[in-house]
């Protein structure tokens, strides 16, 4: 518990309607999006400018208390678990669209800012903001930075961090750290803002962050392919590629994703399908039309049973409506939803998904595994209840040996979702005890007293 000064303090900082402390509100802040045991912090503070985010930080270092920052809490590996109490760092106040630069192609935002309002409102001024997270209507950018959050069109554009010019934060001691710039080249010093992307609020409390942006693309068209065999739909991925293609977006679902997502849509799903297969690719018209007609060839030589191009916007939106509903779909099956992240080499997409499949069996539990096939990104997820502890048991040993599996077949432990208190036993194996060793020197020597998030990603 805080002393009545302490909290004082914090009332003084950001005023006193923003110091939450009653049960209702601590309890809310005790959990995120990830199935793991919450942990009720003393208070949640909202900072309402930015002065008073980094008087925060300092107060907490001053006094010995850990804080948790969180965006909107839909990270999806215990990021935002006060996992030692202390307090929760919220910073959805810091909502403002600084500056949309629209000649030189960037712009400044605020941490608290919500993905999808930016998205609209660079759009709004002809540019393009390409990742977009499956969260992005709640999601932050902060949260996006700390996480280093993925998306649909990863494959073509990349992920959050190619779009990181710069990050203004706040470290333990709350002074204001300055790096990167609104250059497109800049080599001055240390590449600090790269080393807070997917930092997961470990090493400084964003402030401001600087975004690349691009002109949109004038054309798309997508596609969907229906295959009988889940083989044929990831040898289809390799060919596209093979053949020079860079689809903006390039999805699987699975057969059991299929059947959940006809079940919650009724939009008319292929449901005998093994799996499908959702293109889009976009830029010039003449281009999209080009690739678009060899997507199909391709998806037909690789044995696609029915191939569907999307014939207007109505029928385009259709289609990524059913991308999108894979997981609501999932989740209505079964109480609990694990959903994970196992991410492989492209090319050992049809190992990983055979693996996920007779692990599933093998531990009696009901799956469906869709993704980011063009990344070689699956979430397997897996529909159970928390509440059965012994179907929960298997859930974790099936978990454990998918990330065994995509470790062995020289894939990654997360794709997007970050490392956080999920993911932290598995770090060792997939890097090195010096890896380890070296992050903890870092973490050391910038939070001498673990104030930041401490617990998440290596411990400690
Ligand atoms: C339905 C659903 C779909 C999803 N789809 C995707 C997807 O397609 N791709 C993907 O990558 N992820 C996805 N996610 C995961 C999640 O949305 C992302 O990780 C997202 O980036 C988290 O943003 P947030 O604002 O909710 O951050 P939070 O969950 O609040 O925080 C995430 C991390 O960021 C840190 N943090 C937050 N703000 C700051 C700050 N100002 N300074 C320093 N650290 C900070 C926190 O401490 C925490 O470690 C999905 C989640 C859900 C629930």
């Amino acid at each position: 518990m805080f002393s009545d000064a302490l909290i004082k303090e914090f009332q003084t900082i950001v005023g006193k309607p923003n110091v939450l402390q009653g049960e209702a509100d601590r309890q809310a802040y005790s959990y995120d999006a990830a199935v793991l045991e919450p942990v009720v912090p003393a208070l949640a503070v909202c900072p309402q400018t930015s002065e008073a985010l980094g008087q925060v930080v300092r107060v907490c270092n001053q006094n010995g208390i850990p804080l948790t920052p969180r965006g909107s809490g839909t990270n999806l590996s215990g990021g935002t678990i006060p996992e030692r109490g202390g307090i929760v760092l919220l910073t959805n106040a810091l909502n403002k669209i600084i500056e949309i630069n629209t000649q030189d192609l960037y712009a400044v935002v605020q941490p608290g800012v919500v993905t999808a309002r930016f998205a609209a409102e660079v759009a709004r001024q002809g540019l393009f903001y390409p990742p977009d997270p499956g969260s992005m209507a709640v999601s932050t950018l902060g949260g996006n930075v700390a996480e280093n959050a993925g998306g649909l069109r990863g494959l073509k554009y990349g992920v959050t961090k190619d779009y990181v010019m710069g990050v203004d934060f706040f470290d333990v001691n709350g002074e204001l750290v300055k790096s990167g710039s609104r250059t497109v080249k800049c080599v001055t010093g240390l590449n600090l803002s790269g080393l807070q992307v997917a930092s997961e609020g470990t090493l400084g409390v964003f402030n401001e962050i600087v975004f690349k942006l691009v002109p949109p693309p004038a054309a798309n068209k997508a596609m969907m392919a229906v295959f009988d065999d889940i083989d044929k739909a990831s040898e289809t991925v390799a060919a596209i590629i093979a053949a020079h293609i860079v689809p903006c977006t390039l999805e699987i679902l699975d057969h059991s994703t299929i059947k959940y997502v006809e079940d919650y849509t009724k939009a008319g799903m292929p449901v005998t399908a093994q799996a499908i297969l959702l293109i889009e690719v976009d830029g010039h018209p003449v281009q999209v039309a080009e690739e678009a007609e060899k997507v199909v060839t391709l998806c037909k030589k690789a044995g696609a049973v029915d191939v569907t191009t999307a014939r207007d916007e109505a029928e385009h939106n259709k289609l990524w409506e059913a991308r999108r509903a894979a997981l609501p779909a999932l989740a209505r099956a079964r109480p609990t939803t694990v959903l994970e992240d196992a991410t492989v080499p492209r090319s050992q997409i049809p190992a990983m998904i055979r693996a996920i499949n007779t692990i599933a069996q093998k531990h009696q539990l009901d799956v469906g595994t869709f993704g980011h096939a063009g990344d070689g990104n699956l979430h397997p997820t897996f529909l159970c209840d928390r509440r059965d502890a012994k179907e929960f048991e298997r859930v974790e040993q099936a978990v454990d040996e998918i990330f065994d599996v995509a470790l062995s077949l020289k894939g990654t432990l997360s794709g997007e979702h970050g490392i956080g208190l999920a993911k932290a036993k598995w770090l060792e194996k997939e890097t090195s005890a010096a890896t380890i060793a070296y992050a903890k020197a870092l973490k050391k020597a910038v939070d001498p007293k673990g104030i930041l998030n401490p617990g998440k990603i290596i411990g400690g």
